[in-house]
């Protein structure tokens, strides 16, 4: 057997009827370095279609209300029996929806219920895959206020995993010391794919899914954006943050700690090789200066000045103060030689922005206070942006040149991304721009 590990996980579409239950067999059978593979639940296979994992929500709501749910629990039903009969499986479908729907009536929990997609999903796929079945209630720890306890699960997903050659586990729960079932956040199918990887230190972490990688801005305002084949975990972070959000950001922390690197992979074409997602480049690979282009609307600024404030009177930190307390995050923050400037979401802040303007003017008492609305905020992201160190400022040209006027902008340090605010109408003229700017300085166009 080989002495790579691979972990697999096929997120919602990829699992979503019996004909992607057959590419799957085809890419595991493919490499046997695969030897765990992680399920999501049945997602959509149109657009009309609906989740299982709705569906089986659905169920739970309406019999905590008393209402009858049997038109739900018959189109979960159809979902798997459609798999199941597709591929020639013998499966107690009836059996185990018996059981679900026996809950439902005398005791209606909502992490159980939300699981039991993620369940029947991988005792299929492990049939069909003829791999064991191993139920995450077994090795994914949860305390009881429904916190994942990380070491605990870490060590029983180790001794769980590691003496089996082959295994499925369903993604998205665990269950708490008393064998009460937990899930995490919508999405977190991810999250038990990198826990299972990093518990048992494999080589790398296959993330399949319905694109062939990350795109390298959004493909609905460039046409046919590139895909980047190499990213850090830092890059793809703040490309998530920012909108392009493909991998939920758990996983990714826990991946990267462990140094794991992710392949985002496309089930409907396993020929791509996807984005790898790294710490380190490896040697001689080449890359654009910028990784990508992403941004969202909805933003507001607000500018404090007062003179003499970098005098060590804390006005900044005041300043910081007033949002902790009422619990508002900011964006970023600028500090000046006498001025703060942040930027807020424009929805959390419309709802308390008269409260929290006099609140300023109360204990700041600045010289001045100025907002801007209607902003959007852009991420111009590249960890290797120091190789062409004058991309950012070449960037800046490029949006000027095309009259788009900036508002804001903030270089960190790290030299890992360039925060741009532009106006919220010139939003994606200006990521048409620097997407432009991407392709002509690529390693290609630059003749590497
Ligand atoms: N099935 C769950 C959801 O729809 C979890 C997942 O797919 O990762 O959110």
């Amino acid at each position: 057997m080989s002495e790579r590990i691979v972990v697999a996980k096929f997120g919602g579409t990829s699992v979503a009827d019996a004909a992607q239950f057959r590419k799957i067999s085809e890419i595991v059978r493919s490499n046997p370095e695969r030897r765990f593979i992680v399920v999501s639940a049945p997602g959509k296979r149109f657009s009309a279609d609906r989740k299982v994992t709705d569906l089986l929500l659905d169920c739970y709501e309406k019999a905590v209300r008393g209402e009858s749910f049997s038109a739900e629990l018959r189109l979960i039903r159809l979902r798997f029996k459609e798999i199941t009969d597709g591929l020639d499986l013998r499966f107690p479908l009836d059996e185990e929806l018996h059981i679900l729907e026996k809950s439902l009536k005398t005791n209606p929990q909502r992490d159980y219920t939300a699981s039991r997609g993620e369940y029947l999903t991988a005792r299929i796929m492990a049939a069909y895959l003829d791999y064991t079945f191993v139920d995450p209630a077994w090795c994914i720890c949860f305390d009881e206020d429904g916190q994942l306890n990380s070491a605990m699960t870490s060590r029983t997903m180790q001794a769980s995993l590691l003496p089996l050659s082959h295994a499925v586990i369903a993604g998205f729960y665990g269950a708490d010391m008393t064998g009460r079932i937990h899930t995490f956040e919508r999405g977190g199918s991810d999250i038990t794919g990198s826990l299972a990887a990093c518990a048992i230190n494999a080589d790398l972490y296959e993330n399949w899914t319905d694109v062939s990688g990350l795109y390298a801005a959004d493909p609905a305002i460039v046409s046919k954006p590139e895909t980047v084949a190499y990213m850090s975990y830092r890059e793809l972070r703040t490309l998530s943050y920012m909108g392009a959000s493909v991998l939920h950001s758990d996983a990714v922390l826990s991946a990267s700690r462990m140094e794991i690197p992710i392949n985002i992979r496309n089930t409907n074409k396993p020929e791509k090789a996807g984005t790898m997602i790294v710490r380190h480049l490896p040697a001689g690979v080449v890359k654009n200066p910028i990784t990508g282009v992403s941004g969202r609307k909805g933003m507001s600024v607000i500018q404090v000045e007062k003179v003499m404030v970098s005098d060590g009177s804390g006005f900044s930190a005041l300043m910081l103060d007033i949002l902790k307390e009422r619990n508002l995050p900011f964006e970023y923050c600028l500090t000046g030689i006498d001025s703060i400037t942040l930027v807020i979401r424009s929805d959390l802040f419309e709802s308390c922005k008269d409260d929290l303007l006099e609140e300023i003017r109360q204990t700041l008492q600045p010289d001045f206070i100025g907002i801007r609305e209607n902003l959007s905020l852009i991420a111009v992201t590249g960890e290797k942006a120091t190789e062409s160190s004058d991309a950012n400022v070449r960037v800046l040209a490029q949006l000027t040149k095309e009259g788009i006027e900036i508002s804001t902008i903030n270089q960190g340090a790290g030299k890992l991304n360039l925060l741009i605010g532009v106006p919220e109408e010139r939003y994606e003229d200006a990521v048409r721009a620097i997407y432009r700017f991407r392709q002509e300085n690529s390693p290609a166009a630059r003749g590497h």
